[in-house]
């Protein structure tokens, strides 16, 4: 038995060299969702089960294999959320936000699946995902998209590609439903056994399997996109033309079905080939029924959830971030007083400016061993305060870094001398 209690498998856990690339994500969508006029919403983490099997469909691999599901106390069966889209329904239904009213909504945090750990592929994982409600497009479909778009370029990031299909009206595709049975039907002895399974209960999902031994069926198969009812057609259409005029590249994927039940019109997927076979970093599209089926007034709706860690992950291979944690100033205390007038000191420099970052020599130790804690904090200057300092109300300020005299500069003028001196930002 191993002495050391480890992780969970596939919850990780995001180490200091690594935040500065969340912080420059998330910082950087919420000014672009800004700049739309998106707001934040935060929900709860657990939800009841039942509203997952509801809202993301009973034949799919979340509901069937991934979800993290377990009785409370009271015995109530609960599940950590997969996904965030079914919560914000839900809270929106229950606030009252969806009735009459548009919404334009973001939301981050964790979501946990119990998949098969790998590069990119985690059982807690993190999204950045946007609802819209209330809104019919194609209008605000295209204008979603363009969002990500700008996304991409704020961060600096390159080669993602963008997917987008449409499913069609709910009719559209239970007669397209029929074809594509029948398809399968015919070529039965190829399909493996959860598409066997799903010829049933599921037929579109089939489009959606990552198994390689199906791929040349499913490139074979009926086109969904030769089956849309008139409305669907022209709103793709209009959609196709607001991203042309946006300048927006897209391919256009039949076989992009999305893993999830409540979609229809609108689909896409944001993908590169530089995460091996995790490629796809944002995913979403219409679902214009959800709201009506957990029981609110019928609202069309859009969203999309994009990963972060395969983001991050893109972000640390494309994009050179300064980052410099290093305290500004490490403060040498030592002699008689010097710990209490240290530490007010370094308290009113910070009542200056919060920019300042101020590391106090904690837990004593010679002049000596406070030096070599210094330089190895990365610190630019020590300020030294012995008696003598303290006696004259001045530090000595000694530059760790580059050969410089020593100078002696008084208290009261300390804040604004660091300021002049120290790239502060
Ligand atoms: P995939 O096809 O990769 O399994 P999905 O269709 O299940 O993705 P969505 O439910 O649409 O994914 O979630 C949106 C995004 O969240 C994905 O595109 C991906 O970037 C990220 N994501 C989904 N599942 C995981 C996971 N287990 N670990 C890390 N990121 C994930
Ligand atoms: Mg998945």
């Amino acid at each position: 038995m191993s002495k050391h209690i480890q992780a969970v498998r596939g919850m990780n856990d995001i180490l200091p060299q690594e935040t500065p690339y969340w912080r420059l994500l998330e910082d950087t969508a919420r000014r672009v969702f800004e700049a739309y006029s998106l707001e934040e919403i935060r929900l709860p983490i657990v939800e009841k089960t039942d509203l997952f099997k509801r809202t993301i469909g009973e034949v799919t691999d979340i509901v069937e294999k991934e979800m993290y599901t377990f009785e409370d106390r009271n015995g109530d069966s609960l599940t950590l959320r997969p996904e965030g889209t079914a919560g914000c329904v839900r809270g929106c239904i229950e606030n009252g936000l969806t009735h009459n009213q548009i919404q334009r909504l973001w939301y981050k945090g964790p979501m946990f699946r119990h998949e098969r750990p790998q590069k990119g592929r985690y059982r807690q994982f993190h999204q950045i995902g946007v609802e819209f409600f209330g809104l019919a497009g194609p209008d605000i479909d295209a204008e979603l998209i363009m969002m990500t778009a700008r996304l991409w370029r704020e961060l600096g990031l390159q080669n993602l590609q963008l997917q987008l299909n449409t499913l069609g009206s709910a009719e559209a595709r239970i007669a397209y439903r029929d074809k594509l049975v029948a398809y399968m039907e015919e070529n039965q002895d190829q399909l493996d056994e959860d598409s066997q399974r799903r010829l049933n209960s599921n037929p579109l999902r089939i489009l959606d399997s990552k198994n390689p031994a199906m791929q040349q069926l499913i490139v074979d198969a009926p086109n969904l996109l030769e089956h849309l009812d008139d409305e669907s057609k022209q709103d793709f259409d209009q959609l196709c033309a607001l991203l042309d005029a946006a300048g927006i590249n897209y391919e256009i994927n039949p076989r992009l079905v999305r893993g999830l039940d409540y979609y229809n019109k609108t689909v896409f997927e944001w993908v590169t080939d530089q995460l091996g076979a995790q490629g796809t970093v944002c995913a979403g599209g219409r679902f214009d029924g959800l709201v009506g089926q957990l029981g609110g007034r019928d609202t069309p709706a859009l969203g999309f959830a994009m990963g972060i860690e395969r983001l991050v992950s893109l972000l640390q291979d494309q994009v050179e971030l300064a980052v410099d944690a290093a305290p500004h100033v490490y403060l040498v205390m030592a002699g008689d007083g010097t710990t209490q007038a240290g530490l007010m000191l370094a308290e009113r420099l910070r009542d200056i400016d919060t920019r300042l970052r101020i590391r106090s020599n904690s837990g004593g130790g010679s002049f000596k061993v406070q030096f070599k804690r210094a330089d190895k904090s990365g610190a630019q200057l020590a300020l030294i305060l012995g008696e003598e300092e303290i006696a004259r109300e001045c530090v000595t300020v000694k530059d760790l870094r580059q050969d410089a005299e020593q100078k002696s500069i008084d208290w009261d003028e300390l804040g604004s001398y660091l300021q002049n001196h120290l790239n502060l930002n």
